[in-house]
């Protein structure tokens, strides 16, 4: 991704300030003067931040500007105890429901539409994030927040909501639930826009189906004030993202190099306008790509896009210098006609090279199993371009477990 030059000035420009600030980045960017940074490559020797620098920032340590100018803070939660806090000045809310009301459009939602949010709000980002861009935009916003499935569809039906906000698992419930009580034709709605995390095609277009709307991904997270930084437009061909506001990199999550444009990596972000806490390099960890600008989209945007995302680099394994990940192996297998939902990949060192193993279930029988598997070496060839040892099994062979199945197991190291 090329760098424009406004976009330097504005790196430059936060560098000043976070370093005025006397806050974590002063400490981090010690010995680097905002004038050093000339080019891209001078800034991408800048060192990455990482979610546990926000947590050792806790409470206020991120601010970059003086108290009086901070009117609101969000906070992120972690898995280890300790929050993030992000404190948001009033342009950086503005700046944010001006970003979210861009989403909308993309959307082609309008100041005629009914926008039910169902998505929670508090200290969480993201029911307030839809909720100001919704009325950034004019629509009507119905701020329902999480639950309560019988009020969400009462008022649904009432007040014709044309427009559903939610994350994919409650869209899923509301669907379900929607069919069973039959009250579909009762419905105005014609799109949903999704928080974006990886769910899977099926998933998708079941929910599109049995909601009878366009669906929309957007993507965001608390760190880059929330969702509502990125979306897919109605040609579907990955999530656009505004350049004017935040500078986008893809690296290799191992070495952190930066990858060419259309390599699959770690996304890195850049804010360039952000005042109460701007980020610098910040590491995300969800795994996209950048969409080659010689691939424009139909719609015309000037705007670069990523690829929805794919899953998080900590799940991501690399064989003979290719990435893989769980996401992009169960994609594969959807082309396998034959292969259940479950599969495990076993991954070794044998004479001197990587060999990848892939258990998938079936319930075919034995004497159409060879071609099974023939066609699953063919696909993880064509599609990853990795060669595997299939191993078509019973349903039932592989492991259960109760937390999060594990599907990559790497004895290489
Ligand atoms: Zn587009």
């Amino acid at each position: 991704m090329r760098m424009k030059a406004e976009q330097l000035y504005q790196i430059r420009y936060q560098i000043e300030r976070v370093k005025a600030a006397h806050g974590f980045y002063a400490e981090r960017l010690k010995g680097v003067e905002a004038r050093d940074i000339k080019t891209k490559e001078d800034f991408e020797k800048l060192p990455f931040s990482e979610k546990a620098d926000l947590r050792d920032a806790y409470p206020l340590g991120l601010s970059a500007v003086p108290d009086e100018k901070i009117v609101r803070i969000h906070s992120s939660s972690g898995t280890t105890g300790t929050p993030v806090i992000i404190p948001y000045t009033q342009q950086d809310v503005l700046d944010w429901a001006e970003l979210f009301k861009r989403c909308y459009e993309f959307a082609g939602v309008t100041p005629m539409d009914r926008v039910q949010i169902t998505p929670g709000y508090g200290l969480w980002t993201a029911g307030i994030g839809f909720q100001l861009g919704a009325e950034r935009l004019g629509a009507m916003t119905i701020p329902m927040g999480p639950g309560n499935t019988a009020k969400q569809l009462k008022f649904m039906q009432d007040v014709n909501t044309t427009v559903l906000c939610a994350t994919s698992s409650y869209a899923l419930l509301l669907a379900e639930e929607i069919n069973k009580r039959g009250i579909r034709d009762k419905l105005s709605l014609r799109k949903g826009i999704i928080g974006s995390e990886r769910w899977g095609a099926k998933m998708r277009a079941r929910i599109a189906d049995e909601l009878g709307v366009e669906l929309y991904d957007i993507y965001g997270l608390t760190e880059v004030y929330g969702p509502g930084i990125a979306i897919n437009c109605e040609y579907n061909t990955g999530m656009h993202y505004f350049d004017d506001y935040l500078y986008f990199e893809i690296i290799d999550p191992k070495t952190g190099k930066v990858l060419p444009d259309g390599e699959l990596g770690e996304l890195v972000i850049t804010t360039l306008r952000k005042e109460g806490a701007p980020l610098i390099r910040y590491r995300t960890h969800d795994l996209t790509r950048i969409v080659p600008e010689d691939e424009p989209c139909p719609c015309g945007r000037d705007l670069p896009r990523i690829d929805v995302i794919l899953g998080r680099t900590d799940d991501m394994v690399k064989v003979h210098g290719v990435n893989m990940f769980p996401g992009q192996m169960e994609d594969v297998l959807k082309t396998v006609p034959g292969t259940s939902s479950e599969y495990q990949v076993f991954i070794d060192h044998v004479n001197n090279r990587d060999q990848v193993t892939v258990f998938v279930e079936t319930a075919e029988p034995e004497e159409n199993r060879p071609a099974l598997e023939k066609k699953m070496k063919e696909q993880f060839k064509s599609m990853i371009g990795v060669t595997i040892i299939p191993k078509a099994v019973n349903i039932g062979d592989l492991p259960r477990s109760e937390k999060k199945t594990t599907r990559v197991y790497d004895y290489r190291y």
